[in-house]
């Protein structure tokens, strides 16, 4: 599974860390980073997290 977050429509408000934190985290400066290649097992959570994102910034691959 890949997972793309479109930067410049990520507003670093970090709900996809809180419904997949395995995956997403806000860095020390508060910059969401993410996992781009995820374990299939995880595939729940990373789309629970596409959906919570209010921009729409994630997508899933495969
Ligand atoms: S929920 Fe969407 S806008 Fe918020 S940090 Fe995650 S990808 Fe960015």
């Amino acid at each position: 599974m890949k997972v793309t977050v479109d930067m410049s429509l990520c507003q670093d408000h970090g709900q996809c860390a809180i419904a997949s934190p395995a995956v997403f985290r806000m860095d020390d400066e508060g910059r969401l980073v993410y996992e781009g290649e995820p374990d299939a097992s995880l595939r729940d959570e990373v789309e629970e997290a596409a959906d919570v994102c209010p921009v729409q910034a994630i997508f899933i691959d495969g």
